[in-house]
């Protein structure tokens, strides 16, 4: 070996070496310099050797600490790894260096000279700080993501690789109650309605081969508390290790589901609701081609007359529901007499029923309101109607008007002695085609309460409802004096 140390210029390696060397007196006064240091530095050789102190090099915290610890340590323990300072150059030359040290000692163990090691870290911690503000970034957005994801009212979720579920948001937690740590891929496969759970498990295995989303309608949650539809969007994705994970969204559709089927059921009753009064007024008719006593005229033409109004307030409610559909419920608003415009829709109400008596309590004598008369004789007809058909058996039924103590404003309440409401079912009547199954035996299209609630938010009042099963039910609302 020792025939190629010709070849080796140690004094060169030293000066050009990656890292800086320096050596020191224990005092600290530098005795020896390499070339790269000094070109951090941005010294010169001559003003340094002899001349500078090592604590000099130093940012103020830094002397400080190299008197305290740096010293101390090197004299005790005769060595010193890698500790972080700010060296001090000429102009701005300063950058972040990691420095060791050895303590050259006599045999006393007395320091005689220090030498250094020093690594300019610039790079190190620019990378550090990259590391830190991505790592910073992506939480943020993990954050953000989460609580975009939490307010969301779908369900959201993530499938890792496994199949297992690593992500749930909050209305899912609330919806299935899961708690981080759950077991929640089982639990979640449970809730499934049996008869969709193949249909999923298929779709699944299909997705990730293809990476095309899937979508389906399906049924959440349990035999005991029923189930409720969901429109499931799922998608494949590689992520950045080329594994495959799950994304998924559910969102209600129990509504619409809901709205279909009772949309189905509506056309049903509607179909055969239009056809009884022309089935019964082609009858009529034939009787009276055949002739019939001059003495049973009157009575068939009122028969007659009576079908053909059934017929009409059926179109007449088809028709409002399309105008209501189409938001052009248009108000025609005059100032009219509100005893005049009770009497009539009395008048109107009586001449379909002769099974009840409709009894007039009001203390609004001469007193002018202003709304769209037509329209609210509509409302007040429509209340009538349903007070006399749900209150089979009984005889009256009552119309209130009061003026309110502001004189400003009058209630009309419609009440009725009849089957009632259970309490669970008052936010369902105003639905569109919405009938309750109980009292589906008597007549009508479940549009009655909806096209009524609608002709009263128009005006910008709403339908209020007081009522007890197998007692009776008192629908009212409130209008403005003229
Ligand atoms: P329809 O009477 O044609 O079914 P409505 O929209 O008028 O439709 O009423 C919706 C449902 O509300 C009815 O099916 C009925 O069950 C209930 N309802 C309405 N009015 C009364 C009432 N006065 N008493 C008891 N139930 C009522």
């Amino acid at each position: 070996m020792n025939n190629f140390e010709h070849l080796i210029d140690t004094e060169q390696i030293y000066q050009h070496a990656p890292s800086g060397y320096l050596s020191m007196l224990p005092d600290g006064t530098i005795i020896k310099i390499n070339q790269t240091l000094l070109d951090w530095l941005g010294y010169q050789r001559e003003n340094v050797i002899g001349k500078l102190n090592f604590s000099s090099l130093l940012s103020k915290g830094g002397a400080i600490h190299y008197e305290m610890f740096f010293r101390p340590m090197v004299s005790v323990n005769g060595n010193i790894k890698e500790l972080n300072y700010e060296l001090i150059g000429a102009g701005d030359k300063n950058f972040p260096a990691l420095i060791s040290a050895n303590g050259v000692m006599d045999e006393n163990r007395k320091l005689l000279a220090v030498n250094m090691v020093i690594t300019d870290i610039t790079q190190r911690n620019l990378y550090e700080k990259e590391l830190l503000s991505a790592k910073n970034k992506l939480q943020s957005e993990k954050t953000r993501f989460e609580l975009l994801a939490d307010l969301s009212e779908e369900l959201i979720w993530t499938v890792d690789y496994h199949g297992e579920v690593n992500y749930f948001n909050g209305r899912m937690s609330r919806y299935f109650n899961l708690s981080r740590g759950d077991a929640v891929t089982s639990i979640l496969f449970q809730h499934i309605h049996p008869e969709d759970r193949r249909k999923l498990m298929q779709a699944w295995h299909g997705t990730d081969k293809t990476l095309d989303p899937y979508i389906n309608r399906l049924r959440f949650g349990s035999e005991q508390k029923g189930y409720e539809w969901f429109e499931v969007h799922l998608i494949a994705v590689n992520d950045l290790a080329g594994d495959i994970r799950w994304f998924g969204t559910a969102n209600s559709i129990n509504h619409l589901m809901m709205t279909i089927e009772r949309k189905d059921e509506f056309i049903h009753i509607a179909s055969h609701e239009l056809n009884t009064p022309v089935t019964v007024l082609k009858g009529f008719l034939q009787l009276m081609k055949y002739g019939l006593p001059a003495e049973n005229m009157n009575n068939f033409i009122s028969k007659c007359l009576a079908t053909v109004n059934y017929f009409q307030f059926l179109i007449g409610s088809l028709l409002n529901v399309s105008v209501i559909n189409s938001g052009e419920l248009a108000l025609n608003i005059s100032s009219f007499s509100l005893e005049e415009l009770l009497l009539s829709c009395i008048e109107q109400a009586s001449a379909l029923s002769n099974s009840h008596t409709i009894l007039l309590q009001s203390n609004v004598n001469e007193i002018f309101v202003t709304a769209d008369k037509e329209r609210i004789t509509q409302v007040i007809i429509n209340l009538l109607n349903n007070a006399i058909k749900y209150s089979p058996g009984k005889k009256e039924v009552l119309l209130m008007a009061t003026l309110l103590p502001d004189q400003h404003q009058v209630a009309i309440a419609v009440k009725d002695y009849g089957v009632g409401i259970a309490t669970d079912q008052l936010d369902k009547i105003f639905e569109k085609y919405y009938r309750i199954r109980e009292t589906q035996s008597i007549k009508g299209l479940g549009l009655g309460l909806y096209i009524t609630q609608n002709i009263l938010m128009a005006h910008g009042t709403r339908l209020n409802v007081e009522t007890k099963l197998g007692e009776g039910s008192t629908f009212s609302f409130i209008i403005p004096v003229a």
